[in-house]
């Protein structure tokens, strides 16, 4: 018998309902802060990842599906959502419009991960990007947007983090600083952290090793090492999400494991959870779009994956809205009957009135078990008698009362 690949999963009917709930809340937070969506292609030329989130990072050295296709082209699945939606923006010269502009997506991401709870290697996520401006107003905006959706959820006990990892300018000053300081204790790291101090410096703050993560603590913080105008951003932005009482917390360790952010950087994550758990995460990159070949657009996103948010409204209790289906159930007794109860159906659901028939022929108790099981609000019951007399027989599934209707009033009736 196949399986799903490992790391995989199916969605079944039952789940939909959670996905439903975190779709529609995650678009209309979008729809009320202005951003349009966009879906782009779930694979992409190698190359758009690799030159992005860069050839140092987990992603890129050992998380991308990676392959030839027929053409000999090198393509990759969509491992992460900004960079796609950066190639869209120049290849269809969305940097004519007025600045900035703002983007959401629902996406599939495929990442080759050891899969455990909360990490799969195909995930998905929702997120959002503001292209094309650098003011702090629009890190505030993009904070908030995730907090406002966390909320709406009805999730609780969570933690804002956020950091500033400085730019092109300042941050490397802080790399050499963090060499420095490393260098001194380079037996003590793990086998990953030798190789990300020569590599990757940044992401020596988030390794999840113990003697690593005690190391961490009284590393250099890069707030101490930005340059003015990356200070004054910094600071602008905490006074905005002062003013829009957002709860966040400084966390000098918090780097992202991709390499094109600059400045902002933060995190939602679950207060209990740590890192592994994180909710979602996102921050300022304001070289990609430059980098990919078009005029400067600095911009500012955040992405949080769909799973982790279902397990937690799971983990917290939250009920979400059971999803609409037909609301009525046609039992019938008899080849005749089966014939008119086919026709009803046709016409009820062109009245727009959702219909599940009956099929098999079941005895009628049989019948109404079904129409239970299923939760329909209503039964239409067709016999011969009642094909004879030209009424159905209507049950009310919850009271048990019964009454005649003629077939022709029943679409009008049940609408
Ligand atoms: P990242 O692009 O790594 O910042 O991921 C954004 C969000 O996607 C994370 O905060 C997680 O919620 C989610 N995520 C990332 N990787 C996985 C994965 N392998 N499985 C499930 N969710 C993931």
């Amino acid at each position: 018998m196949y399986q799903a690949p490992r790391g995989t999963t199916d969605i079944l009917p039952q789940e939909q309902p959670y996905w439903r709930f975190v779709e529609q809340k995650a678009v209309s937070v979008c729809q009320l802060y202005g951003y349009e969506r966009i879906d782009n292609p779930a694979f992409e030329d190698t190359g758009l990842f690799v030159r992005t989130v860069g050839s140092g990072t987990d992603i890129v050295e050992k998380e991308m599906y990676t392959f030839e296709d027929k053409g000999g082209d090198s393509i990759t699945l969509r491992p992460e959502g900004t960079a796609p939606v950066c190639r869209a923006y120049l290849e269809h010269g969305l940097h004519n419009l007025p600045q900035p502009v703002k983007l959401y997506y629902l996406a599939s991401i495929f990442r080759y991960e050891r899969p455990q709870a909360g990490r799969y290697r195909q995930h998905h996520q929702f997120g959002y990007e503001a292209i094309g401006d650098d003011d702090p107003v629009l890190d505030a905006e993009v904070i908030d947007m995730a907090w406002q959706l966390f909320l709406s959820l009805g999730l609780k006990r969570l933690s804002l983090n956020l950091n500033s990892i400085g730019c092109k300018e300042c941050r490397p000053g802080y790399l050499a600083r963090l060499k420095e300081y490393y260098a001194d204790h380079i037996g003590e790291l793990c086998p990953d952290c030798k190789v990300r101090l020569e590599r990757n410096p940044l992401r020596l703050l988030d390794c999840k090793n113990r003697v690593c993560q005690q190391m961490a603590e009284s590393v250099p913080k890069s707030i101490d090492y930005l340059c003015p105008p990356c200070e004054e951003h910094f600071s602008q932005l905490k006074k905005y999400l002062g003013l829009l009482s957002l709860p966040f917390v400084v966390d000098h360790l918090l780097v992202r494991g991709l390499d094109y952010y600059t400045r902002t950087v933060f995190e939602v994550q679950p207060e209990k959870g740590g890192a592994q758990s994180t909710l979602g995460g996102g921050g300022r990159y304001d070289d990609l779009i430059e980098e990919l070949g078009g005029k400067p657009a600095p911009a500012v996103g955040f992405a949080a994956g769909i799973e982790r948010i279902i397990l937690n409204l799971k983990k917290q209790g939250v009920a979400v809205p059971t999803l609409p289906g037909p609301q009525v159930f046609i039992a019938y007794l008899g080849e005749a009957a089966g014939d008119e109860a086919m026709k009803l159906a046709s016409a009820l659901r062109r009245a727009d009135v959702g219909v599940i028939e009956s099929t098999g022929g079941r005895s009628l108790k049989a019948q109404l078990r079904q129409a239970d099981n299923l939760g329909v609000r209503h039964t239409v019951i067709i016999g011969e008698q009642e094909l004879q007399a030209g009424m159905a027989v209507l049950r009310d599934m919850t009271t048990s009362e019964q009454k005649d209707v003629p077939f022709d009033q029943l679409p009008k009736l049940l609408r």
